[in-house]
């Protein structure tokens, strides 16, 4: 069964913050949001699906339990009526850390909701703060211990490239989401749009985006992390969709492939790690990976199978399916 997110944004409505990266008109794509959408973003989602899809409406875009309160009841209503009709399974939405309390849960519990993502970015109180994302650390973790124990599916979002954020922050932020319980995770290596605190940051040379190998080198350890603890990753850099071609994009790693550079990059070194302490010289080799993983593995171009056969000169290298293997899991069988 196909899983399909029916994304509805509601760009900035009711946050009070700046997140210095943050531009949610550029994000959104969307100045603002009319309630009065939310059937047609709805109905021409689910014109495109098949009946024996699993389709979720998933509130995405701000703060979604921060936004007015009888607007957002009014939101939860008619998704619910998607719900009880069975065209739809269950609710999603995104919010902050610091916008889950037990009150707003009492509200969230009357739906049929399966995940609630965090926007945890980093798990760094002073990268928090100089992204002047007005939350810390413990924040996440209550609303992580909050969502969990009423059952809620919890999902940690982070970003890559913050400023004042090391690969030792980021890889942090990685093991914290999966202490606290999340399991799934979002990974966004941070773009520089226009007319944000961070675009005038790099004017003044306070902040220096990553370049897109840095961006996959990071990430690609991030995801080593997650695919450790059990985290699926839903995916890596922003949509295209989201306005990274349209002007509004200033600098960063914008690259439409950076989830498989940043896979790419992690088999690699799955693969390097395996090698260690084998000789392939001359040998033939067969690289086995999971279902749907072998032009991944192979890298963008072949470039790991060029980077494989240059350093460790196999008589001939393969890659190939496992169906009993997953997330980044290998086998090397040689002959
Ligand atoms: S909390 Fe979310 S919507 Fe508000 S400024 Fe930060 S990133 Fe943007």
């Amino acid at each position: 069964m196909r899983h399909v997110n029916i994304p509805v944004f509601i760009p900035h409505l009711g946050c009070p913050h700046t997140c210095v990266f943050c531009n949610q008109r550029t994000i959104s794509g969307a100045c603002g949001f009319d309630p009065a959408d939310l059937d047609g973003i709805i109905e021409g989602a689910l014109s495109t699906v098949s009946p024996e899809d699993d389709c979720e409406i998933a509130f995405f875009g701000g703060s979604f339990t921060g936004i007015d309160r009888a607007l957002m009841v009014e939101l939860l209503d008619r998704a619910e009526r998607y719900v009880a009709s069975g065209r739809v399974s269950r609710i999603r939405c995104s919010t902050r850390p610091d916008y889950i309390s037990d009150e707003i849960l009492d509200i969230l519990d009357r739906y049929t909701f399966g995940t609630v993502e965090l926007g945890i970015q980093s798990a760094s109180d002073s990268v928090l703060m100089l992204s002047e994302r007005g939350h810390k650390r413990e924040d996440s973790r209550r609303a992580c211990e909050l969502l969990s124990r009423r059952g809620y599916t919890v999902g940690g979002q982070m970003m890559v490239g913050l400023p004042g954020a090391t690969l030792e922050d980021e890889l942090e932020c990685a093991r914290f989401i999966a202490d606290c319980g999340c399991r799934e995770a979002r990974v966004y290596p941070t773009i520089v749009f226009r007319g944000t605190a961070l675009s005038e940051m790099m004017r003044r040379g306070e902040y220096a985006p990553l370049s897109v190998g840095e961006a996959v080198e990071r990430t690609a350890a991030v995801l080593d992390i997650f695919d450790g603890a059990g985290v699926k990753v839903l995916r890596v850099g922003l949509c295209d969709s989201e306005n990274l071609h349209n002007g509004e994009y200033e600098a960063g790693p914008n690259h439409a492939a950076i989830g498989e550079l940043s896979a790419s990059r992690l088999f690699l070194k799955r693969i390097k790690t395996a090698l260690s302490d084998r000789d392939v010289c001359g040998r033939e080799m067969t690289v086995f990976v999971p279902r749907g993983a072998v032009s991944k593995a192979a890298g963008n171009r072949g470039c790991n199978r060029a980077a494989i056969n240059s350093e460790y000169k196999p008589g001939k290298l393969r890659f190939r399916e496992d169906g009993a293997l997953s997330g980044y899991a290998i086998k090397i069988v040689t002959n």
